[in-house]
């Protein structure tokens, strides 16, 4: 087990990575096999990212988290990162902006590439790195409906968080509402765990014998992954849980926590269908419609991004070796469009390898590039398929919040749809999310918009007739996850003094 890091005793870096999932242990590993001095930096107290959580060392005697199962890289992986000696680790730390060195700065020879501000508990420090990636991840959907800010409404992820690193339910009669695959492998562990599941209600309609038949192409290479889905799927049969295809979430009722999770029947297009609306008594809300891309981070250093719903909304564009559109700055893993564990841990080799040519490291093999190009071009195509198959449909998500005016889009600033839309008919020439966020403080916030900027976008789009992309995304600040005020104090300050913020 790694410590935790408060604060870097070194802050001069070959290669600065922020994110400890698939992507950032594999780029940090190939990169400090050639010989770059690495730091990685991640939120989390261990390595393995969202996947490969882990219940802490002092829970014993707990089964192996499946996924190194269905992900048999993930378990080498944990190990090469455990016992790296030549990467510096900063667990426990969040980076809450990137830096550049001044132009034409007095001390140019000296000068690094990016700088990247980081707090932990310890205290807070600023990384210099003459190459970053952005390996962040992503995070559960928001899905802003009557009724979500009761206590017991709760993403699947954060649901699979609990079990998985802390053995806790958090519940006991569930509701499970979406239409991403977490979904499901989250409805089977809780029902391993012994949790009452009323019923599992999937958005798109029952899948046909073409569509399974156009997606089995994909599948030869990935019999692993699909045969997990599957054991899921027996399991819950096994337990009767009821699995409802064309089945949307309405809305969750209750005084002081949920009581009740309304659910209804929909059309194709996630339309209710009239006269089917039904009531269970449930004290816990799952909902998992898809996962978005944590972009904030790559954005407030300047990095190009472009609209891709089905791979997880607003992504870092990036070129064919994951450098993107800002000097300095790579991406991997989800920032890149979701895609799953397999595809991020290649694209962060691959990014590696290339970091590794740009920075004159010891040469990088050739062959290794070629091999990991074809294997992501594999793990490419199962995961376009899957993502294709369980694309949501974020319009009719964000019409859920319009059945009740009062239903908050923005939690922190507590900015209801009323509002929005009050604002939107007074200032008819508002065209751009930005001018909402400046006038009604949706995306102001502790949380940066992460919770609004999806249900806002798609509530200015429908209101204008212009499409989500037209809307556009919250511009992001520095910092861009909460941090003390004194780590602000000392590392704005420091970075202030000798650079200047990307935007
Ligand atoms: C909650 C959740 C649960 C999931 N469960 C499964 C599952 O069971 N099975 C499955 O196949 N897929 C699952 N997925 C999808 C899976 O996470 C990805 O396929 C895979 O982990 C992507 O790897 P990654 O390296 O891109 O990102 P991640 O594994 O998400 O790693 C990103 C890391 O970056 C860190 N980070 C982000 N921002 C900062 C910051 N500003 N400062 C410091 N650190 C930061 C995070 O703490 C995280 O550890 C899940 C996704 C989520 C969001």
């Amino acid at each position: 087990m790694m410590p935790d890091a408060s604060v870097a005793s070194e802050t001069s870096f070959d290669l600065v990575i922020v994110g400890a999932g698939p992507a950032g242990l594999s780029a940090a590993l190939v990169a400090a096999e050639h010989g770059l001095k690495v730091v990685v930096v991640d939120e989390q107290h261990d390595v393995g990212g969202q996947i490969f959580r882990q219940p802490p060392a002092t829970f014993t005697g707990l089964p192996s988290n499946s996924a190194f199962k269905h992900y048999p890289f993930g378990r080498t992986l944990l190990q090469q990162a455990r016992q790296a000696v030549n990467i510096t680790w900063l667990l426990g730390s969040t980076a809450w902006g990137v830096f550049r060195p001044e132009e034409g700065g007095s001390n140019q020879a000296d000068v690094q590439h990016v700088q990247l501000a980081v707090s932990s508990a310890g205290g807070s420090c600023l990384l210099q790195g003459r190459a970053l990636l952005i390996a962040t991840g992503a995070y559960d959907l928001p899905v802003a409906l009557p009724g979500w800010t009761l206590p017991g409404v709760m993403s699947a992820g954060g649901v699979q968080t609990l079990i998985k690193s802390q053995c806790v339910l958090p519940g006991q009669r569930f509701v499970l509402a979406g239409s991403h695959p977490l979904l499901l492998l989250v409805a089977d562990l809780l029902v391993q765990a012994g949790a009452q599941v009323l019923e599992v209600a999937i958005a798109r309609p029952r899948p046909g014998l073409m569509e399974l038949l156009r997606s089995a192409r994909a599948i030869p290479d990935h019999v692993s992954l699909l045969a997990h889905a599957a054991q899921a799927l027996r399991n819950l049969r096994k337990h009767k849980i009821p699995l409802c295809f064309g089945s949307l979430v309405q809305r969750a009722q209750g005084q002081n926590g949920v009581q009740q999770v309304v659910l209804c029947d929909v059309n194709p297009a996630w339309q209710a269908l009239p006269g089917t609306e039904r009531v269970h008594q449930a004290d816990t809300l799952v909902v998992g419609y898809g996962l978005l891309a944590s972009t904030e981070l790559a954005r407030q250093a300047g990095c190009a991004v472009q609209w891709q719903p089905a791979r997880g909304g607003w992504v870092v564009q990036h070129d064919d070796v994951m450098s993107t559109s800002a000097a300095g700055i790579w991406v991997a893993g989800e920032p890149a469009g979701v895609a799953g564990a397999e595809v991020a841990y290649l694209q962060g080799r691959l990014a590696a390898l290339n970091i590794v040519a740009t920075l004159g490291g010891a040469g990088a093999n050739p062959r290794a590039v070629q091999t990991t190009r074809l294997a992501l071009r594999k793990a490419q195509r199962f995961s376009d398929v899957v993502l294709r198959f369980f694309e949501p449909r974020l319009d009719a998500l964000a019409q859920l919040a319009c059945a009740d005016p009062d239903t908050l889009v923005c939690r922190c600033e507590e900015v209801s749809v009323q509002t929005v839309q009050a604002f939107l008919q007074e200032h008819p020439h508002v065209t751009d999310i930005n001018s909402v966020k400046l006038a009604c403080r949706s995306g102001m916030g502790y949380c940066q918009g992460r919770y609004c900027q999806h249900t806002v976008a798609h509530l200015l789009a429908h209101t204008r007739g212009c499409t989500v992309e037209q809307a556009g995304i919250f511009t992001a600040q520095a910092p861009v996850k909460p941090v003390p005020v004194a780590a602000l104090a000392q590392d704005f300050g420091a970075a202030v003094s000798t650079a200047s913020a990307t935007r």
